[in-house]
């Protein structure tokens, strides 16, 4: 089972976002079943990216996946 998922980014292309694990949890997260998707975002939070942003970033997460 991957790490569990607490929080995940959209990211909207933001050029700040990248290599976030935030953003890359929502692509991994888009890529599940509907059924294990939905399970996973009903505990999870969005991050508001724009609050994010506007934050500083507090967020940003650097990606621990390897390649
Ligand atoms: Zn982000």
């Amino acid at each position: 089972m991957e790490e569990m998922i607490t929080l995940f980014c959209l990211g909207n292309g933001e050029r700040g976002c990248d290599g976030c694990q935030r953003e890359k949890d929502w692509q991994t997260l888009n890529q599940l079943p509907d059924p294990l998707r939905l399970a996973i975002q009903g505990q999870a939070k969005r991050i508001d990216d724009t609050v994010c942003i506007l934050a500083g970033r507090p967020l940003y997460k650097p990606s621990t996946s390897g390649d």
